[in-house]
């Protein structure tokens, strides 16, 4: 049998009635004669409750009970999915991650999957069930705990399965038509792109375009995985939404194809660290230790052996970073004369594979940024991306505006 696998994230999923307005769409697959696997997402709104109460118990929290708890929205939404189709007559089952088992590394939070086996769910189809549903975002680790994927892992979840089981296509159904030249919340001269490349997707999605998350576009580009991101609310149309593919099926590439922004973007700064062989280690392994996310950094140039050493990190990390760098400190490890937050910044980006080939694309950004008053306070480029840290309050400002200057409501 051919084999589909489709995901519905949160609000596609919000209410016992929208789950059986999906169901539906799952039943049509499945009268065209597909197997379809389903990967559910939590419930609009619940992962970030439950993220919420974990924080309110215990502020620095053990990341494994963090799993424990914020895995258990998935939990819900798969076992509603299955009933519902078990209404409309369709046969269906559902699974966690560790039933699979769907295995993973032992890094909580941000897993990463190992192996997905495919006879439990292989055999349930010969015998007749036509829908596997899946929980998203969890799996098991080697010790038997629970863990999560990371924000926005039911994506990965869908692609890892669509890989492991040679699915024809991972259809990602969420709340937006596909995917656009930017947010199309805060500009509202988005364009949606029919086609947009592997390694563009890549960048736009690890600058924060959460529209998927960024391990799942790595899966697909390496397994080959035919994904398309279209809505849940638009009439079924098998040309819908937009398809992530290689760059070689796409006939023109764009020098920008697209603004990416991250909002909770914090800005720290240790004044005044000895400037010597081993200072970057001294302090980044211990927070890669403590599970903070380190993006963006920039040493000084240092003044009588001692530098300046600034990195950006998700807002919510900084206390967890705080304390990993003063317990350094404590140690002997590393030695400044202060430690400085700003969380009021944001990350903006442009994305291209054009830029390989075109300069300019860094100048231009930085002219309009400078046109529209707004100050620099961090730049990184890749090869096909430059981002820059801003005062959050410019930052949809500073998206409309380099979205304009690129021409971007011209791409689709
Ligand atoms: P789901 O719950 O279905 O996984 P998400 O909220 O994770 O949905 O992702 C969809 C959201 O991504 C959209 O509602 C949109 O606001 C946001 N988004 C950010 N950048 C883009 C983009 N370039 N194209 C489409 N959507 C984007
Ligand atoms: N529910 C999880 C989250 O909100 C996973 C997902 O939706 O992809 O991050
Ligand atoms: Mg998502």
């Amino acid at each position: 049998m051919p084999l589909l696998v489709m995901k519905f994230g949160g609000t596609s999923v919000a209410t016992p009635d929208r789950i059986r307005r999906v169901a539906k769409r799952v039943g049509v697959e499945v009268s065209k004669g597909y197997d379809v696997i389903v990967i559910v997402s939590a419930m609009a709104g619940e992962t970030n409750k439950l993220v919420g109460l974990v924080n309110e118990t215990s502020p620095l929290f053990d990341a494994r009970e963090y799993d424990a708890v914020v895995s258990s929205g998935e939990n819900v939404t798969a076992g509603l999915m299955a009933l519902t189709l078990q209404e409309m007559d369709v046969p269906a089952r559902s699974w966690q991650g560790w039933q699979v088992p769907l295995r993973t590394t032992d890094i909580h939070a941000a897993a990463r999957i190992v192996e997905i086996p495919t006879e439990n769910i292989t055999a349930k189809f010969a015998e007749g069930m036509q829908v596997a549903v899946i929980a998203g975002f969890q799996g098991i680790a080697p010790d038997g705990r629970i863990t999560t994927l990371g924000r926005g892992g039911s994506d990965t979840t869908a692609v890892a399965f669509a890989a492991a089981f040679d699915a024809e296509r991972c259809d990602i159904y969420t709340d937006v038509d596909g995917v656009y030249t930017t947010d199309p919340r805060i500009c509202e001269k988005a364009r949606k792109l029919d086609k947009i490349a592997f390694e563009e997707m890549l960048e736009l999605a690890s600058a924060g375009a959460k529209v998927l998350q960024t391990r799942s576009v790595e899966l697909a580009m390496r397994y080959n995985v035919k994904l398309r991101v279209l809505s849940s609310f638009d009439e079924m149309d098998d040309a819908a939404g937009t398809l992530v593919c290689g760059e070689e099926e796409i006939m023109e590439l764009n020098v920008v194809s697209g603004v990416a922004y991250s909002r909770d973007e914090a800005k720290m700064t240790l004044i005044s660290v000895a400037d010597r062989p081993g200072i970057a280690a001294a302090i980044f392994g211990p927070l890669s230790t403590a599970g903070v996310n380190v993006d963006m950094i920039v040493q000084n140039i240092s003044e009588e052996g001692r530098t300046d050493m600034t990195f950006s990190c998700p807002t919510d990390q900084v206390k967890r970073a705080e304390k990993a760098i003063s317990d350094a400190k404590a140690s002997g490890a590393i030695n400044y004369h202060d430690i400085v937050a700003d969380t009021g910044v944001a990350k903006v980006s442009v994305v291209g594979i054009g830029m390989r080939s075109h300069a300019g694309v860094a100048a231009k950004m930085f002219k309009v940024l400078s046109d529209e008053g707004i100050n620099i306070k961090v730049i990184t480029t890749s090869e096909i991306k430059i981002s820059v840290l801003i005062d959050r309050k410019y930052m949809e400002l500073a998206v409309q505006a380099l979205h304009d200057a690129f021409e971007l409501e011209k791409a689709g």
